[in-house]
């Protein structure tokens, strides 16, 4: 979309008209900025972008293909899916979840489809289809947009009992506004939240999420490539696991199991520096189930070698690396298997213990846990409590979700509550 500089209203001319900045181009500013448009034509409506770009990382999301939302049965399988921010959804999904993200999307001609493990992209697995959508909805709407503008403050400005906002940019002078829409995405330090805390809203201390494990050991190195569809992996001293696929990659662990227990554990695991055991279970079965599956292996083939017994649903090289592991010789006859070695496979099979030493962004994947503290939030209207005519959305917020389209579904959500909540002003 073409930048365009706007004209300036004087506070007074504002009583009568409503003028919305939202701050930053974004997924979520985007939308609140088009359902705005949507509900209430004759506002004015201009969103401020710091960078000469808009919807930068939507264009990279999903590997390019941009995973717009999840396929979820109802509104509580889809909260399940947020570590941060599943209480301050209920409502928000209530209104606007995934059915009426799907609806908006294919009404406006993005067709959309499912993946096998629930994930919804574009039919033409690209996010540009996705970005060129927005830009041209809120083009469409008229919706303007001020590139390489980046608010450094903003001001509340009350007169005569009602709100104005001054807001303040680095490069492009000033704007008034009626409304504000912070739509900023996370940060990672906690003062690039300077701006929103000097306006009194609570920020929670940001920390990643959404990481895969560095592991110092060649051995597993040498695995890499290879992965189990439904692994299990638990932190030591962390009260719950996760299961889900998982990879052996040439600097540790990823994959959704790993992904997952990084962003349950994001704050965990950042008070421990990222160093910690962790105990990977290469099936997702009960100790007894393992251990009934591997005697009746060994009962119906007491004469192969260990080597060749191999797991269901456990690669050849990992099955091999078990065994080492479990200082077994893999020529040895499975009949032959000692009490001690049976025992050491299966330890290894559902605990292999690895030291975790950092961590590794995922595919340049990542998000923020952190942000505005939701307690300063009202989830009927996503606006500051203690401001008027003050609202958030998407990233900044202390709400993130795992990978799979949450975070993006939680963007569209927050926006569209703002949008109605502005339009009926
Ligand atoms: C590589 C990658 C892939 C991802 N893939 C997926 C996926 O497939 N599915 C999914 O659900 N989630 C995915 N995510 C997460 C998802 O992209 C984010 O949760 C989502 O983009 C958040 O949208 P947002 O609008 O809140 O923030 P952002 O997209 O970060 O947008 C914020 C905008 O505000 C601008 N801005 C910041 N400060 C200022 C300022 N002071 N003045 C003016 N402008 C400002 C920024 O420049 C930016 O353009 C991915 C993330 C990454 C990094």
């Amino acid at each position: 979309m073409e930048s365009r500089r706007v004209q300036k209203l004087s506070i007074d001319q504002m009583n009568e008209n409503k003028r919305v900045i939202v701050i930053g181009a974004g997924a979520s500013g985007y939308f609140a900025a088009i359902r705005i448009k949507e509900l209430c034509p004759t506002a004015e409506v201009v969103i401020m972008e710091k960078t000469g770009k808009t919807l930068t990382k939507l264009r990279i999301s999903g590997g390019g293909r941009c995973n717009v939302t999840h396929d979820v049965t109802g509104n509580a399988q889809l909260l399940e899916h947020y570590p941060r921010g599943k209480n301050f959804l209920k409502k928000v999904f209530y209104r606007w979840g995934v059915p009426e993200t799907r609806d908006w999307f294919e009404k406006n001609g993005v067709e959309l489809k499912v993946e096998e493990d629930g994930r919804i992209f574009p039919v033409s697995d690209s996010s540009e289809t996705v970005a060129q959508l927005l830009e041209w909805r809120a083009k469409k709407l008229g919706v303007e947009l001020m590139l390489n503008s980046s608010v450094v403050t903003i001001v509340p400005m009350p007169k005569d009992g009602f709100y104005r906002w001054q807001i303040n940019t680095n490069t492009s002078g000033s704007e008034m506004a009626t409304d504000v829409v912070m739509a900023m995405g996370g940060f990672p330090k906690l003062s690039q939240y300077n701006m929103i805390a000097s306006l009194g809203v609570e920020i929670v201390t940001p920390v990643p999420s959404l990481f895969t494990f560095n592991i110092n050991e060649t051995t597993l190195h040498d695995l890499h490539g290879v992965s189990v569809v439904d692994a299990r992996v638990k932190l030591v001293g962390y009260p719950e696991s996760y299961n889900g696929p998982l990879m052996v990659t040439h600097w540790g662990i990823s994959g959704p199991a790993v992904l997952k227990t990084s962003a349950w554990a994001a704050r965990w695991l950042n008070e421990k520096a990222y160093v910690n055991t962790v105990l990977v279970s290469w099936v997702n079965l009960s100790e007894e189930e393992l251990r009934q599956q591997l005697n009746e292996n060994i009962r119906s083939n007491p004469k192969k070698m260990i080597s060749n017994l191999g797991l269901d649903g456990v690669p050849k090289r990992l099955w091999d690396f078990i065994i080492s592991r479990a200082e077994t010789p893999v020529n040895k006859q499975s009949a032959d298997l000692s009490k001690y070695e049976f025992n050491k496979i299966v330890e290894n099979v559902i605990r292999m213990p690895f030291e975790v030493d950092g961590k590794t962004t995922f595919k340049e994947e990542f998000v923020t846990a952190g942000g505005i503290s939701l307690t300063s939030v009202d989830s009927n209207t996503m606006a500051i409590k203690s401001q008027q005519g003050l609202y958030a959305t998407g990233e900044v917020l202390d709400i993130d979700g795992v990978t799979g389209g949450f975070n993006f579904q939680a963007a569209w959500s927050t926006a569209a509550i703002l949008a109605e909540a502005i339009a009926k002003q």
